[in-house]
């Protein structure tokens, strides 16, 4: 295995930790990005890694990566990430939830956990027992389910990507194939459904398909045949890694835009989408809504201010397909460039005011409307 010390050089993290409970049976990762822009925020995931190596690299990735869409979507929010080493259907006790906020709260607030896979909402809550730095529970000012806000924003986002695709921006009379309906894919469903959009839908858990299909009318697909509906917009709401060198050619829609994380098997992948003149709108762009609704909660939740920033994720992904447009780069590539101009903008005026906690006066004035 590399190093650690060259892993986190080649990412480029501030700090990573690593931690153990032996008698709660928490082993922890906890990997700290950046804090350039704000405090590091991003979930905890609980899953069965095969060894330690895997679980660095997870978090790792997802850290970084949640850097990015707090940059992106206007957060003086850092970006960070947490692996606990267990499977969460056996593994997961009170006693390890509580060693992990104990864990979170020894960072002093550079780290703010919030839910990830294998972490539920009430898991949130038995952390907060222990520490101040733990948003999405459900008790205390806890904002809860993130995914109605991650559908309404990749809702807003579609609305941009078929504008900049010379499409209009009604989702009216528009067929939507949606590949997985689960927590996001159902609300997004609902969503699309009120617009009058058609929906063509699939999932590998049947109960998941009635419900829409019962509620929204949605046809059914295979899951493999999904990637050939002929559609307005293709809406990867599942895995990630989806769009690669195997899906792609089957693809027949306009545009790609959905929840998921980490949609680009490889960055080859976004510039094929792009020569082919498919329109995507970059996955952590669009399905920011779940992360501004948590990061609320730090300024006292409040679903009006909620909805008004999620609404600006039209904006944002309008804001990405321009200056995609305009110097002739893919989509993914304009959003990396959009939030490393947003962390080198905060890392120069964090220079400026001795090294502490400055935000761009653009990125304040955004979160104070959060
Ligand atoms: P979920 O687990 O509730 O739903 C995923 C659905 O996809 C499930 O119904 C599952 O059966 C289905 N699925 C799995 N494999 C499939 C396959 N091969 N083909 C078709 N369907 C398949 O998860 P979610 O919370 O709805 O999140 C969906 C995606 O959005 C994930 O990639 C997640 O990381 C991302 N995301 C979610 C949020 C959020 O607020 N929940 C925020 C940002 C990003």
């Amino acid at each position: 295995m590399t190093g650690v010390f060259h892993q986190i050089e080649q990412y480029g993290h501030e700090q990573i930790v690593y931690a153990q409970d032996k008698e709660a049976g928490l082993r922890a990762i906890i990997g700290v990005h950046s804090t350039t822009l704000g405090p590091s925020l991003g979930g905890c995931r609980m899953w069965k890694y095969s060894d330690e190596g895997e679980a660095l690299r997870d978090v790792l990735r997802l850290s970084r990566g949640m850097t990015y869409k707090a940059a992106v979507a206007g957060l003086a929010l850092g970006g960070g990430k947490a692996v606990v080493i267990g499977d969460a259907r056996t593994q997961k006790t009170p006693e390890l939830l509580k060693a992990f906020g104990r864990l979170v709260e020894g960072l002093s607030g550079r780290y703010i956990t919030a839910e990830d896979v294998g972490m539920k909402v009430q898991d949130i809550d038995v952390i907060r027992t222990q520490t101040r730095f733990a948003v999405g529970g459900s008790n205390e000012g806890g904002s809860g389910d993130p995914s109605v806000m991650t559908a309404f924003g990749t809702f807003q986002g579609m609305k941009a990507a078929l504008k900049a695709a010379g499409l209009g921006e009604e989702l009216n009379g528009k067929t939507v194939a949606i590949q997985g309906v689960g927590n996001v894919g159902y609300h997004l469903c609902s969503y699309l459904s009120a617009a009058g959009a058609k929906l063509v839908v699939t999932d590998i858990y049947p109960n998941q398909l009635e419900k829409v299909v019962q509620e929204f009318g949605a046809e059914v697909v295979g899951p493999d045949q999904i990637y050939g509906v002929d559609c307005d917009i293709f809406a990867p709401c599942a895995l990630g890694a989806i769009l690669n060198s195997r899906t792609i050619p089957l693809l027949k829609c306009k545009i790609v835009a959905g929840s998921a994380n980490n949609q680009l098997e490889t960055e080859a992948d976004g510039y094929t989408l792009f020569k082919q003149g498919i329109v995507y709108a970059p996955d952590y762009a669009i399905n920011a809504g779940g992360l501004i609704n948590v990061a609320a909660e730090l300024d006292g939740y409040n679903q009006e201010k909620v909805l008004t920033k999620v609404n600006q994720i039209y904006s944002t992904i309008e804001n990405i397909l321009d200056r995609s447009g305009k110097d002739n780069v893919p989509p993914h590539v304009a959003a990396d460039r959009l939030a490393e101009q947003r962390i080198s903008e905060g890392r120069l005026q964090k220079k400026d005011n001795g090294g502490c906690c400055a935000v761009s006066s653009q990125l304040s004035a955004s979160v104070s409307a959060v």
